[in-house]
Formats: C-alpha cells, sequence, structure tokens
C-alpha cells in the first residue's frame, strides 16, 4: 500500500486585493487547521507576501500561480523563482490552461518553468488536461500523454518528489460540470501510467496527482476517494472560506 499525502490548493486567479487576501486567509486559517492534507493556496503576485505573513505558523504553504523560466534579465513582465521564494512561496502553478489558452503557454514554456522551479527548490504544480473536442474525439490519453513528456522532458527522476501534477480537463473548468469520479480516476490512472513508463513505478507510484475543475464542497470526498486521486486544485470554491475549508476536510 503506497501512501501518498493529499494535497489540496487552493488557484485564487487574478482575484483579491491584499486586504481582501488577508480577510479571507484570516477567516479560512482556523477552518483548516486540522487538516490532514497538505493545504496550499496559489495567489496573485501581489499577494504572496501578505498571505504568507498572515499564514506563519499556520499548516497552510502559499505557492504563486507562474514563473519564469530565467534567473534574472531583460524578461519584462516575468518574475523570478528567487523572488518567489523571497516574498514567501514554496510553490507554483505552472501550465494552467488559462495560461495556455490565453497566454501563449505550450509544452515547451511549461517545460522550461519546470526546469527552473525544481533547479531553485520552489514546488511545481504541473497542469495538463485535454479540451472538449479532445475528448469527445476521444484522444484524451495521447494529448495528456504529449503534455507530460513535453513538460518533463530532461526532468531527472530525483526531482520528481517535489512535483505534483494537476490533471485539469479543460472543459470542466470554471464551467461547474465536473468530471464524474469515474472519470477523473480513470484518466489519473492512465497519467500515472504514463509516469511509469518515463520513470519507473516507485516514483509514478509516489507521485501525487490532483483533480482539477469545478471541485468543490459537495463533490471533493467522492473524488478523494477514488485511489489514484491525491488531491485538488480549486478554483471557484478556493474564494470562499467555508468553501475551501469544507474540500480540505473532505
Ligand atoms: C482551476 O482554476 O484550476 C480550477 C480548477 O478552477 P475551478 O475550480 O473554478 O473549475
Amino acid at each position: 500500500q503506497i501512501m501518498r499525502k493529499p494535497i489540496i490548493a487552493g488557484n485564487w486567479k487574478m482575484n483579491n486585493t491584499k486586504k481582501e487576501a488577508e480577510a479571507l486567509v484570516n477567516q479560512f486559517k482556523p477552518l483548516v487547521k486540522d487538516a490532514k492534507c497538505d493545504v496550499v493556496v496559489c495567489v496573485p503576485f501581489t499577494n504572496i507576501e501578505t498571505v504568507a505573513a498572515a499564514c506563519k505558523g499556520s499548516n497552510i504553504k502559499v505557492g504563486a500561480q507562474n514563473v519564469s523560466w530565467a534567473d534574472k534579465g531583460a524578461f519584462t513582465g516575468e518574475i523570478s523563482a528567487d523572488m518567489l521564494k523571497d516574498v514567501g512561496a514554496e510553490y507554483v502553478v505552472i501550465g494552467h490552461s488559462e495560461r495556455r489558452q490565453m497566454f501563449g503557454e505550450t509544452d515547451k514554456t511549461v517545460n522550461m518553468r519546470t526546469q527552473n522551479a525544481l533547479k531553485s527548490g520552489l514546488k511545481p504544480i504541473v497542469c495538463i488536461g485535454e479540451t472538449l473536442d479532445e475528448r469527445e474525439g476521444s484522444i484524451t490519453e495521447k494529448v495528456v500523454t504529449t503534455q507530460i513528456k513535453g513538460a518533463f522532458e530532461g526532468v531527472d527522476a530525483k526531482l520528481l518528489d517535489n512535483v505534483v501534477v494537476a490533471y485539469e480537463p479543460v472543459w470542466a473548468i470554471g464551467t461547474g460540470k465536473t468530471a464524474t469520479a469515474e472519470q477523473a480516476q480513470e484518466t489519473i490512472l492512465y497519467i500515472r501510467s504514463v509516469f511509469k513508463g518515463l520513470y519507473g513505478e516507485n516514483v509514478a507510484n509516489a507521485l501525487r496527482i490532483q483533480y482539477g475543475g469545478s471541485m468543490n464542497a459537495s463533490n471533493a470526498s467522492e473524488l478523494m476517494k477514488k485511489p489514484d486521486i491525491d488531491g485538488g486544485l480549486i478554483g471557484g470554491a478556493s474564494l470562499k472560506a467555508e468553501d475551501f475549508s469544507k474540500v480540505v476536510n473532505f
């Protein structure tokens, strides 16, 4: 029996001023203090320092929502891994579908960002997942395989215990249309098999793979019962303290 500690991460996307961020964190901090899983909130860059200060001494870890592939220099608008660590981030979401769809993120840039995060000691939450067209065209497995091979090309097996993978079917993100627990389990089991092929049984069995896509207080426990689902990446439901704490305390 392999024990993987579940990890529930909120993705605030582009929401909350510093003041709102602090209020939200202070609201859910007491509600999640006895969580049996790892708890992370991935917040806008401008909130990281505030949220990290508010979470100090608690069981809540802070993450960013993107990181540069470079260490420093002429990369206007980008933020480096060292800068993120400097303000208190431990995790970083990489390759979210919104970045792939709207900001030109590709498997190659996801790979470069992931390598840089790992090199700097930030823990990447690498997002993959198929669109509705791809699912209906029965190419989900092909799509996630390509995304995994692209994202992890050249990434050493030794670094994989710092990695979290988020399986987020694009059709389920922000739509209120959750994948069924069976669909999520089936694809995540497949994803784990791809990692087995790339890194071997032990690495793949230790890798934490989250589900993401309209996960909320009412469907979290069913999803979390599935053997290969090791957590969730939570968008909308992470913006309300009560909802988020219910997911965390699945
Ligand atoms: C996400 O942004 O990663 C996500 C899963 O969003 P939502 O929970 O709102 O579908």
